[in-house]
């Protein structure tokens, strides 16, 4: 008898990419602006990904949304209103309002995304009923210029710098994401593998080194990411200072991440020169 496996894989390079051993594909659909599938995978849960690229799985979504969420939160003021740009799976939101935080704002461009996470991921999703939590669907560089609102923490976290999601790295959307930050506000944005896409995590940096007066690179592990390797980027109109507070436990952060994290491998400071 012959077993016929079925396999997802992300194309890292031509020459390599990471494939995961799936049960099932749950779902695949075009929409207005880019391709959603849905797997049922064997090691990780379930996984989304987005035109080919994984964006979260099951098992490992924790870092990545601890990590975008919890190091920002512990520095200058302590947030109360907060902007998520992207993020339609919910996972940052879920973060953010565990922290206690009551006014957030997220705005995601594809509802079908939304959709999808309520649908497969409703633990994670579960923020978007929540009171703190108002979900607008729409395109953050547009409600970045349209609104005159202020925020203390703006996290986006979006795709990669591709379709969509390409002018939320550009130094005219920093520029404008400035003006809608408070005094000691932080903006915080994944800037992807520094192994595999050295020119994502090379844009936010310098894109947001010419807007800001301070910019801090961290790192993080995250197995189904490109690497494992995965960078953020986050900036401020004024100096970014540890607050003396004892930290929240996560399941991958703790207080030793939030300083750790900042400690980047050479290669990735040459990247950053
Ligand atoms: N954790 C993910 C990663 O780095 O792979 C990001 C996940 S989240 C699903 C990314 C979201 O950003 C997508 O749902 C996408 O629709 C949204 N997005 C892309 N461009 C956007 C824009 N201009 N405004 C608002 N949302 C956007």
């Amino acid at each position: 008898m012959r077993l016929i496996e079925n396999w997802f894989s992300e194309r890292y390079s031509d020459n390599l990419q990471l494939s995961f051993r799936i049960k099932d594909q749950l779902l695949s659909i075009k929409t207005d602006y880019q391709r959603i599938d849905l797997f049922d995978t064997y090691d990780f849960g379930k996984l989304l990904s987005i035109d080919g690229t994984v964006q979260l799985t099951e098992k490992d979504e924790y870092i990545y949304h601890e990590m975008i969420t919890m190091v920002p939160y512990y520095f200058n003021s302590k947030p109360s209103r907060v902007l998520i740009i992207g993020g339609g799976d919910g996972g940052a939101a879920r973060r953010l309002v565990d922290l206690g935080i009551k006014n957030i704002i997220n705005v995601e461009i594809d509802g079908n995304v939304v959709e999808v996470a309520k649908k497969y991921f409703p633990a994670i999703s579960s923020s978007f009923k929540e009171s703190a939590v108002k979900l607008i669907i729409g395109d953050g560089i547009k409600y970045i210029k349209e609104s005159s609102d202020k925020f203390d923490r703006i996290i986006i976290d979006s795709t990669d710098p591709v379709g969509p999601a390409e002018g939320l790295f550009s130094q005219e959307f920093y520029n404008d994401i400035k003006s809608h930050l408070t005094t000691d506000g932080i903006v915080v944005t994944q800037s992807g593998s520094p192994y595999y896409q050295p020119t994502a995590l090379a844009m936010a940096h310098k894109g947001m080194t010419e807007v800001f007066r301070d910019v801090k690179t961290y790192c993080a592990f995250i197995p189904t990411y490109p690497s494992g390797l995965w960078s953020f980027t986050m900036a401020s109109p004024d100096r970014i200072v540890g607050r003396d507070e004892s930290t929240v436990t996560g399941k991958y952060f703790n207080s030793d991440v939030l300083t750790g994290s900042f400690y980047l491998p050479e290669f990735v400071k040459n990247i950053l020169k």
